[in-house]
């Protein structure tokens, strides 16, 4: 039988706010940008009684709860916090996949003779985190990914849900079918009409009449899992931790250059917050989101990690290039596969490492040294616009 976990912190970017800044403890922290148009990324348990929600607009989350302290992010910082995290994970396991910062999936099931069952691993991690980094995280334990992903979210705050050897199935059953990892809203407002409202009834039910709903795929994934049955390996080294920046615009973007002057200042955000965690990145993400609300996302990788604005800049232009033109309400670009910058880390550089990107990061101390100077807006930036610097490390499709 495996033991997965599935931990999970609490409320995390906000926690991690009231952390720093204890002043805001019990007080409802929204983290997220100031603009009516932008989304909450993050909600402290004192702002959801209000009916505040992550994902929400941030509009919205203002109407619900106006005293509400808006903190804008910082994903630095929430970088840094979850490699602490994910290190004591490690303590563990080496079966250790992210999901997000701050959230992954443990496979402890070779953990036992060392460290106890899964209950016992997954109680020693909440106690560590507490202990050693004072934020909080609910886990949930069972045979497979899916039953410990449902699990760690029913007790939260600081909840530890464990599903029995062999009571999956019973476990599961009563549960709403909105618990069903992939059955959004939507999906639910047509199997709810249709008589299906619970784990037992989707499991139950004849896999035709699902695949009226869902279609083929869906019905027998949906069904497959609420019988209780995920085979699904937990797969290290996946750990899903980037550092980005996006933004909505107040007004929709149509000009080209206005977006491509809203990419340099992205750009150059994310390239200070890597700066700042001492982190380059071999990946780059651009989304892109539409006036119809249509998303598009591209990624690329790199011949060699940056974590310098021209890079970045290059390599999310090259993207935008790429996708199709249209009224754009937000721009977002985000650094992934990340590694820790060589200076940063070790104080050594790399016999064999290009040096390339490694002058262009230091010209980039320079830059970002003057660009706080001058309160972050800067000449440097728009002569970085003009092509004066060597432009390397151009992406590739992936
Ligand atoms: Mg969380």
């Amino acid at each position: 039988m495996r033991q997965i976990l599935h931990i999970d912190m609490d409320a995390f970017y906000a926690s991690v706010e009231e952390l720093d800044d204890p002043s805001l403890r019990g007080l409802p922290v929204v983290v997220g940008g100031k603009s009516k148009r932008s989304v909450v990324a993050a909600a402290s348990y004192a702002a959801r009684p209000f009916g505040v929600r992550s994902a929400m607009p941030m509009g919205e989350a203002l109407r619900r709860c106006p005293q509400a302290i808006v903190v804008p992010p910082r994903m630095a910082r929430y970088a840094e916090i979850s490699a602490r995290v994910f290190a004591v994970f490690h303590r563990f396991t080496p079966l250790v996949e992210g999901l997000s910062l701050d959230e992954a999936f443990l496979d402890v099931t070779g953990s036992g003779s060392l460290f106890g069952d899964g209950a016992t691993i997954a109680r020693k991690i909440k106690d560590m985190i507490r202990g050693e980094l004072g934020l909080i995280a609910s886990a949930g334990v069972a045979s497979c990914k899916f039953a410990a992903k449902i699990a760690s979210d029913l007790e939260k705050p600081d909840g530890l849900v464990v599903i029995p050897e062999g009571t999956l199935r019973e476990f599961l059953a009563p549960l709403p079918i909105e618990r069903m990892w992939g059955i959004g809203p939507r999906a639910a407002e047509r199997l709810r009409p249709a008589g299906l409202t619970t784990f037992r009834d989707l499991a139950e039910t004849s896999l035709d009449h699902l695949e009226t709903l869902l279609g083929r795929a869906g019905a027998l994934h949906v069904q497959t899992l609420a019988r209780g049955v995920d085979d699904r390996p937990v797969v290290p080294g996946r750990e899903a931790v980037s550092v980005g920046a996006e933004e909505t615009f107040e007004e929709d973007l149509v000009d080209r250059r206005a977006m491509e002057l809203r990419l340099l200042d992205l750009a150059g955000r994310v390239a200070k917050r890597l700066h700042k965690a001492g982190l380059e990145a071999t990946g780059v993400t651009l989304k892109v989101k539409y006036a119809d609300f249509s998303l598009k996302s591209r990624s690329t990788t790199l011949p060699a990690p940056i974590a310098d604005t021209t890079g970045i800049f290059n390599a999310a232009k090259a993207m935008l290039d790429r996708a199709p033109k249209g009224r754009v309400r937000l721009l977002g670009i985000s650094a992934g596969t990340l590694t820790p910058a060589d200076g940063a880390a070790t104080g050594t550089l790399s016999l064999f490492r290009d040096e390339t990107p490694e002058k262009r990061r230091r010209l980039e101390e320079v830059v970002l040294k003057v660009g706080d100077r001058f309160g972050g807006l800067g000449l440097t930036r728009a002569s970085l616009l003009e092509g004066d610097e060597p432009t390397r490390g151009r992406p590739t499709r992936r």
